[in-house]
């Protein structure tokens, strides 16, 4: 049988930057020095990986062995949900209220834990209706017991293959088939690491993958802060730091930006400096 692979794990590969020669404007003195472990920022990789999606472009292959479906009586879902970030339980709380029994498949590990992104941070503060904050893994044990709460059926199994070339979807995990008339892939995002030396130790604590999130903590207010990335998104990221920052780098691992020219423009106007990390 035809299936479309699921591809869950992001490709990984940045290699930190090794030379640096400045084409921008100097650092304001009065800013404080950037600390010995330069903290940098890569883009998140926001884009759902390709083959995940029923798009024209996903792999194709033959499907190994198949498991049992875990109950060759059920028939056809509704619903099922892969992914139990916000977006995965959000999905399920809506369709679970309107009775369509989604089926959710949380994950187990190839696509990072179940719960997704926010059960990495600590401090949540910009989620309606927790004035004080909540830590990122309550909110999503709230999440997941809404989702539960309303008859959504949870698996924490990583979904290995689906096939929506044809009507009912089939839907694999290890453990189970399970054939759907939808889907919703809410399989996130996981950010691009470099691999720098100690990047582990310094994670949440001087680096991060999103200047929205932890831009305004204290730990970045009022510090010369560099982004790795010369796209879009890292000019956009950079940008908005200026607002926190005492000067903002951007560390452009090519000889030229790959932003669009709107961006460039307001890189200038916030007087963010620009490196080519390419030795010369
Ligand atoms: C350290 C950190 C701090 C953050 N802080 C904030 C913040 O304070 N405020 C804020 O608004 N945003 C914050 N964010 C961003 C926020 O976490 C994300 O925007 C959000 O989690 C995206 O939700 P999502 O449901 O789309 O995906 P994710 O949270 O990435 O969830 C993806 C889900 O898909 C599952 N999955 C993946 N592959 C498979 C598969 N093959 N089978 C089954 N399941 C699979 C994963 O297990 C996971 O459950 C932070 C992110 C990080 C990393």
């Amino acid at each position: 049988m035809a299936v479309t692979r699921l591809a869950v794990a992001a490709a990984l590969s940045s290699a930190p930057p090794s030379s640096s020669h400045s084409r921008g404007r100097a650092t304001p003195s009065s800013c404080r020095p950037l600390p010995a472990a330069s903290c940098s920022r890569a883009p998140k990789s926001k884009a759902l990986r390709a083959a995940a999606a029923p798009a024209a472009d996903a792999v194709d292959e033959e499907a190994p062995a198949s498991p049992p479906p875990s109950d060759p009586g059920r028939g056809v879902e509704n619903l099922v949900i892969i992914g139990s970030g916000p977006a995965g339980y959000t999905a399920a709380i809506y369709a679970a209220r309107a009775n369509l029994k989604p089926v959710v498949f949380e994950g187990y590990q190839v696509g990072g834990v179940p719960g997704g992104q926010l059960m990495t941070t600590t401090e949540v503060e910009n989620f309606p209706g927790f004035p004080d904050g909540i830590t990122g893994p309550d909110l999503m044990d709230k999440m997941r017991k809404q989702a539960e709460r309303w008859g959504a059926e949870l698996h924490q199994e990583d979904v290995e293959f689906i096939d929506v070339k044809s009507r009912p979807f089939v839907i694999r995990s290890s453990d189970r088939e399970v054939k759907s008339h939808s889907v919703i892939i809410a399989t996130g995002a996981t950010a691009k690491r470099l691999r720098l030396p100690r990047e582990e130790e310094f994670w949440s604590r001087g680096i991060s993958a999103c200047a929205i999130c932890d831009g305004a903590s204290p730990l970045y207010k009022g510090q010369v802060l560099a982004v790795v990335g010369g796209g879009d998104t890292a000019t956009e990221e950079a940008i908005y730091l200026t607002k926190y920052a005492c000067h903002v780098h951007l560390l452009v691992r090519r000889d030229q930006l790959r932003a669009s020219k709107a961006m460039q423009d307001r890189l200038i106007m916030a007087n963010v400096s620009e490196y080519s990390t390419t030795p010369t």
